[in-house]
């Protein structure tokens, strides 16, 4: 069983060599070839808007809720389980399983981390890789399709330009997406993985239908099924988001760096456990490949995505995770850490 799915290398691997910007990774400046053109752009920026918008209007319901005393434990039940689902498949799955390949595993567990992921409507799984990948290549310079810090001005009013960038302005922007075929032509070429990034609608309809059964389920009502989309559906699509948005805009500005990496990730401890341990970011820029981002021993215990592969890899569900060695990691250690 320990014999599949390593993805097969090609494209411009995402890999510690490559992580001090775009020199490192032969790349000078991006090319024309970089980028993915989109098809339909309105079409894009319009559903963009629909699921970024909609889910902070159903927080007002949220908040009319809990004001009239609606709410149930139930409801908290079935946002915690899919708020903890959809997470682990970005982190865990889309992130360092299928941009950093931090660890390798069967066919089944590989469809299901994609399925997980795919839930939390990030975007389908090629592009979400592939932006991620081209992240890490042009990392705050021109062709990072999220920095903060390229042509947003100076000062407080260029700060919080970046700052508004990376973390939603990017998704309505398709200048500097990253080209699917050149950056993940891994997943591209994978049939299992074309097919759930064809059917991305169906898991996030399956995304919205399991918080409405499990509501249905534990509360035994159709007004507890219907909160229950509420709270696993809205309520945990904006959080998730606005996690994610802040690793590519916070972690690009506040917080501390322990390692020389060329770029300006930062370690930012507060958001470690709600983001599953990804706002260790400088540690994971430093070494992409890592299957844990945090890697002293209290940043390992907010890192709640190296703790489930430590536990997958323990019931034999993933292997040849990858470990970063004391000696390797003294390699990057900044003189004066900021
Ligand atoms: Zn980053
Ligand atoms: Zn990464």
């Amino acid at each position: 069983m320990h014999s599949a799915t390593r993805a097969p290398d090609a494209g411009p691997q995402v890999d510690d060599e490559s992580s001090s910007g775009a020199q490192a990774s032969g790349a000078v400046a991006p090319a024309a070839s970089d980028i993915e053109i989109c098809a339909n752009e309105r079409a894009d920026r319009i559903a963009t808007g629909i699921v970024t918008i909609v889910p902070v209007l159903a927080l007002g319901i949220v908040v009319w809720q809990a004001w009239a005393e609606f709410l149930h434990w139930h409801d908290f039940l079935v946002f915690a389980v899919m708020y903890v689902t959809t997470g682990l498949g970005i982190t865990v799955g889309f992130h360092r399983y299928f941009t950093h390949r931090a660890f390798a595993t069967s066919t089944p567990l590989r469809a299901t981390l994609a399925v997980m992921g795919t839930m939390a409507i990030e975007g389908p799984i090629t592009a979400w890789v592939a932006d991620h990948r081209k992240h890490h290549a042009f990392s705050d310079q021109e062709g990072d399709p999220h920095s903060p810090h390229v042509d947003h001005g100076h000062g407080l009013r260029g700060a919080l330009r970046g700052l508004a960038h990376a973390h939603v302005g990017w998704l309505f922007l398709h200048t500097q997406r990253a080209n699917k075929r050149r950056y993940a032509p891994d997943l591209v070429g994978d049939a299992t993985i074309a097919f759930i990034d064809r059917t991305t609608l169906w898991w996030i309809g399956l995304g919205l239908a399991l918080p409405f059964g499990l509501g249905f389920a534990l509360g035994g009502t159709l007004q507890a099924a219907f909160t229950g989309l509420l709270w696993g559906g809205a309520v945990r699509i904006v959080l998730l988001h606005h996690v994610t948005y802040s690793i590519n805009s916070l972690c690009h500005f506040f917080g501390r760096r322990r390692f020389a990496t060329g770029d300006q990730s930062r370690n930012l401890a507060w958001l470690a456990p709600l983001s599953f341990g990804e706002a260790w970011h400088n540690n994971h820029h430093a070494f992409p490949t890592s299957a844990a981002h945090g890697l002293r021993w209290y940043e390992r215990a907010l890192d709640p995505s190296a703790i489930t592969i430590a536990g997958l890899r323990r019931l034999g569900l993933v292997w040849d995770v990858v470990t970063i060695s004391a000696q390797r990691q003294a390699t990057k250690v900044l003189t004066t850490p900021r």
